[in-house]
């Protein structure tokens, strides 16, 4: 019998929603058992870091690796699982862009530590206890994988065949990535954005779009919207005009904003900064009449300050990955 090409999927700093994507092809997981060996996947088998290091380099046909990089163990793994793998596959939106973890880069670690660990009315920790990488233990010695600095996306850390994005990735689109490599056809260029579209949920989002023109935003609790009509033009920031396409437009299905998991679309290089000039252009203070400059400006401010969060909202899924990245100096 005739060795079949091996496939893993690794987690990193993630949430584990990544790996119920993966199980969520349902049926079709048999197609895969039927076309590879599963050989390295911690959620699911328990196959260990040793067993990978002693296969022959680029061994393990296809690799998912979703999570991004926050510690020092998942660089190792990242660099073990480059080396190990044909194709490595920055799997759902933390591999690729940061996606929610990638906030924290806001944030330095000690910030963070202290949030955790110290300067938080659920911990009780008198003695501010905080984790360092070892520590002596009557049995011997314990290791802890370094916290570093900032959470980095995997292609900044090893090169990466190909991005599927997602929070997580959609079920159907993982299949069609697995069904593209089972028939054998030539994959896409080094560096594509596979398993989801190339322009943006607008364009396959259903509702009615108009002339986008707003004069106060809502968070998604203070309205119910209109079902038909587009979400941004009833003041719901909807991320979809700066978001790839590919889902099925599912949140503004059931009349909830895209907040943004597809990362960008072709060509967009910043999610957050297209999503902050398209909101420039819709926001309709030149309509309110008999207004001076200073008025203008004191209108425009005001739906701006109205914005909640707009680091997180923008930037929800993208900050590694973005022009930002992190907050520097820190
Ligand atoms: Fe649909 Fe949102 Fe785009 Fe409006 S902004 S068309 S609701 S995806």
């Amino acid at each position: 019998m005739t060795e079949k090409p091996k496939i893993s999927m690794y987690w990193a700093s993630s949430c584990g929603g990544c790996e119920i994507a993966l199980v969520n092809i349902n049926e079709k997981i048999i197609d895969l058992d039927a076309n590879f060996d599963f050989m390295f996947c911690p959620c699911l088998l328990d196959t260990k870091k040793s067993d990978v290091k002693e296969l022959p380099d680029e061994d393990i046909f296809i690799t998912f690796f979703n999570g991004g990089i926050r510690t020092k163990e998942n660089e190792e793994m990242a660099h073990l699982l480059r080396k190990k793998s044909k194709i490595l596959i920055a799997f759902g939106s933390c591999a690729y862009e940061g996606c929610i973890p990638a906030l924290a880069n806001l944030f330095s670690k000690n910030e963070l530590f202290n949030t955790v660990y110290t300067d938080n009315f659920t911990i009780d920790n008198p003695l501010n206890v905080l984790p360092v990488p070892k520590s002596a233990v009557p049995e011997g010695e314990i290791e802890i994988p370094q916290f570093c600095d900032a959470l980095k996306t995997l292609s900044q850390v090893v090169d990466v065949d190909y991005f599927i994005p997602g929070c997580p990735p959609e079920s159907k689109q993982i299949w069609n990535v697995i069904e593209l490599v089972i028939s054998g056809a030539s994959l896409p260029a080094k560096g594509s954005v596979i398993g989801a579209g190339a322009s943006s949920v607008c364009v396959e989002c259903d509702r009615k779009k108009e002339e986008k023109k707003i004069k106060k935003i809502y968070r998604n609790y203070e309205i119910i919207p209109e079902k038909e009509k587009c979400l941004l033009e009833q003041g719901l920031i909807c991320m979809g005009i700066a978001t790839r396409d590919g889902c099925g437009a599912l949140c503004p299905k059931v009349n909830m904003p895209c907040t943004g998991c597809y990362g960008p679309p072709e060509g967009v290089l910043d999610q957050g900064a297209k999503m902050v000039s398209a909101l420039g252009s819709i926001i309709n203070v030149d309509r309110i009449k008999g207004l001076d400059d200073e008025k203008i400006t004191e209108k425009i401010n005001e739906v701006i300050e109205s914005i909640p969060d707009p680091a997180g909202l923008f930037y929800k899924y993208s900050l590694a990955d973005s022009i930002l990245r992190r907050k520097v100096n820190i």
